[in-house]
């Protein structure tokens, strides 16, 4: 297997796991089909592995899937998470159990990251305090005390302003302005069940306050998810992933769950904590599994006439086979 990305260059990453590829983090494979590819980090795209032994690698992937967990799924794609792996499962639709999420991984690297702002940002103002605490003879002790809540509240400012990445701005159907869309904005939202798309998100007018107009599909999810950031960011307890995986699963799945949410046509600031981190979740995954099956449609054709070519004539094959292991330089000299 080669070790950089076809498209873009980038390193792959990750060592292969259980697929003895000795590359790839993120694996994707199709058991009817003979497909293994491997998912670059930077640009997602899909490496198609070679065909030899591919076999056997499907066969070892497939059994780690067994024992992962099922984290979201279309018709035609399941994320698996498995250790440390990311085991994309598509093609045949797979009979799914819904067992424990593991989000709390995700939860993690989200306050890592908040974290990395919070942290330095405490530092420069509790050495800023002190020298004003010292110039004041120590009278404002209890000042410095509130340093980290001071920089998390300033974070928080921060994600809120974040403008909602929309294609196009949505005009008030009230007022007739141009919203201009902040994360804030979207604690009053409501999500609402729509009949073409999923999930319909009827937004509140940042200028008259009336509900002015709704998104669907792929925007409604995507301004979601940064509303729920947001959201998240505001509470004061919190809330176990354990407990809102929980919620997912006795809903049924992310599916369920968030249709089970549009139904009650809350604001997203009503809705209870445990269960708003449950709909983070839901929708989460359910946007990274969507990106895949896209993204597996494109690999897929391109496998389709990779795998078909070679398997009509040996010359072929063996052509294919000496470009492959070429890399992907596209066949220009070692320098
Ligand atoms: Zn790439
Ligand atoms: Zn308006």
């Amino acid at each position: 297997m080669y070790r950089t990305c076809a498209f873009c260059n980038g390193k792959l990453d990750g060592d292969g796991g259980p697929s003895g590829l000795g590359v790839g983090r993120r694996l994707a494979f199709d058991e009817w089909r003979s497909r293994l590819w491997v998912i670059c980090p930077k640009c997602s795209r899909w490496n198609l592995a070679p065909l030899e032994e591919r076999l056997e690698q499907i066969e070892a992937l497939a059994r780690a899937a067994r024992e992962g967990r099922v984290a979201a799924a279309t018709e035609q794609v399941a994320l698996i998470r498995w250790q440390g792996y990311d085991l994309v499962r598509v093609g045949k639709p797979p009979r799914l159990e819904f067992a424990t999420w593991r989000y709390g991984e995700r939860l993690k690297a989200r306050r890592r990251e908040q974290l990395k702002f919070v942290v330095p940002l405490t530092v420069a103002t509790v050495g800023l305090a002190v020298a004003v605490n010292v110039a004041a003879g120590g009278s404002v002790g209890v000042f410095v005390w509130n340093m980290p809540r001071m920089a998390q509240w300033m974070y928080r400012g921060i994600v809120g302003r974040r403008a909602v990445g929309l294609v196009e701005p949505p005009i008030c159907e009230r007022c007739g302005t141009v919203m201009r869309l902040q994360a804030r904005h979207m604690a009053h939202a409501r999500v609402v069940p729509d009949t073409k798309a999923d999930l319909g998100l009827v937004l509140s007018c940042p200028s008259c306050h009336a509900e002015g107009a709704m998104l669907i599909g792929p925007e409604a999810q995507a301004a979601l998810r940064q509303g729920l950031t947001y959201l998240a960011l505001t509470r004061r307890r919190r809330e176990r992933a354990e407990d809102a995986a929980r919620l997912v699963e006795g809903a049924g799945g992310p599916e369920r769950l968030i249709r089970d949410v549009a139904r009650r046509e809350l604001t997203l600031r009503s809705i209870a904590p445990e269960r708003r981190l449950a709909l983070e979740m839901a929708v989460d995954e359910q946007a990274e599994v969507a990106a895949l099956e896209r993204q597996w449609r494109e690999a897929e054709e391109i496998a389709e006439i990779a795998d078909g070519l070679l398997s009509t004539t040996a010359e072929l094959e063996a052509e294919l086979r000496r470009l492959k292991e070429r890399g992907p330089d596209g066949g220009q000299p070692p320098s």
